[in-house]
């Protein structure tokens, strides 16, 4: 063995070296791919070693719920690609994101949050945190200043959603995180569809990231799974407990199958990346679209935060990410084009291997009143696509032939 000096580094390595190597704990058995600890306890050699062990004198595991070695290994995996000193995960992306949240606030406290969101996000924000006391104002994610004016001397957290569902609204994370720390306001950030590829909130200034693992790190439309990621220090403090006392633990088995998501997931959302590129510039030109979003396209109307920010850190590629919003005008036109499509499947999932294409309106945004979508200007005509990994060619002829349909 090398000594430290000559050793590899993993925080040194590309995306793609982390993504497969990176937190692999092999076994005394040396197994090549990472082990299944389908277990939901851990035994002991004495009483004495129960006793050190939770008293937390020495490292090991004591229970699922609390930890377990798969979990842990996709936990430091993902932490590694993230740039995050820590990870906890959980058993689905709504899980990851109730704990970010209720983790720091408490009955009195206040959030901010950009007004279009991901459906369940949205539910807890109006729903259920006020039935805790903490209240939340919703802006205009882009509108810098209206984050500024939604301040109230009681606001605790800032939830930024960017790439924001549906229509892929931008919010420009730096100048948005700076206005919450000038009042000592945690930010928190949604970052499922610029995946840990694309994004880093935490080196824009965010303090606490948070993915449906569901999405593209599974992305081939398997299993649920949610993390959190962030500094020790806060994720100790906000999260341990909670997580530990109130059980949304993530599944051994689902935690082996996000860890092996996790080897393709630069490939895939680089490639996904690319065809959705291309098929953004193909609907933007379709005589039937009447508007195209694509955080990749100058013509999106936050096209320069998006090229400052979706940058992977400096460390990948530029990208406008895996999806696309387009409206055709009418819920009839919306709909004939979705019933033409032979490859992509009509389905709300996104991030997957294969494509899927939604009607917002009546599939995830249903739940919000007419005058809530007209807010965030989601009317009957809007489609969004979740660009898969099928070849671009037999994709474009698909959309191609439904959009002529619409
Ligand atoms: C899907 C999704 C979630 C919720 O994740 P689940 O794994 O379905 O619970 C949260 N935020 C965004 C932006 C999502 O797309």
């Amino acid at each position: 063995m090398a000594d430290d000096s000559e050793g590899e580094k993993p925080e040194t390595w590309e995306n793609a070296t982390r993504l497969v190597r990176g937190g692999t704990m092999r076994s005394e058995f040396g197994e090549t791919a990472e082990a299944l600890y389908l277990t939901q306890s851990f035994v002991y050699e004495s009483a004495e070693k129960a006793d050190a062990r939770f008293a937390g004198d020495e490292p090991g595991f004591v229970y699922s719920r609390y930890a377990n070695p798969t979990v842990k290994m996709f936990e430091d995996r993902l932490a590694l690609l993230e740039g995050a000193e820590a990870c906890r995960s959980q058993a689905s992306g709504m899980a990851a994101v109730h704990l970010a949240l209720m983790g720091l606030v408490r009955a009195g406290d206040h959030i901010v949050a950009g007004r279009a969101l991901f459906g369940s996000n949205r539910w807890i924000l109006n729903n259920w945190a006020p039935r805790f006391g903490v209240e939340t104002t919703l802006v205009p994610g882009p509108d810098v200043a209206a984050w500024r004016a939604a301040v109230r001397p009681n606001t605790k957290v800032f939830l930024i959603e960017s790439p924001a569902n549906p229509l892929l609204e931008i919010t420009d994370i730096a100048a948005v995180a700076q206005i919450a720390h000038e009042i000592g306001a945690v930010v928190v950030v949604d970052n499922v569809f610029a995946t840990p590829i694309l994004q880093k909130p935490l080196q824009l200034g965010a303090d606490v990231v948070v993915y449906s693992a569901t999405k593209h790190i599974d992305g081939q439309g398997r299993v649920l799974g949610g993390a959190i990621l962030g500094a020790t220090a806060l994720l100790d403090e906000a999260y341990r407990d909670p997580m530990r006392h109130t059980g949304p633990a993530l599944s051994p088995f689902n935690a082996w199958v996000l860890l092996n998501g996790l080897v393709t997931l630069d490939l895939r959302v680089r490639q996904q990346t690319e065809t959705a590129a291309a098929l953004a510039d193909l609907i933007a030109a379709h005589p039937k679209v009447k508007a195209c979003r694509y955080p990749g396209r100058p013509d999106h109307p936050q096209y320069e935060i998006a090229r400052r920010q979706m940058t992977g850190g400096g460390n990948t590629m530029i990208g406008g990410g895996t999806l696309i919003a387009f409206d055709l005008g009418t819920r009839a036109a919306a709909f004939n084009m979705l019933n033409r499509l032979q490859i992509v499947d009509i389905s709300n999932n996104l991030g997957d291997a294969r494509s899927m294409a939604t009607h917002p309106c009546t599939t995830t945004h249903r739940s919000m009143s007419e005058e809530q979508r007209a807010e965030i200007g989601l009317t009957e005509g809007w489609v969004r696509l979740s660009v898969g990994l099928e070849g671009a060619g037999d994709l474009a002829r698909d959309i191609q032939r439904a959009l002529d349909a619409a």
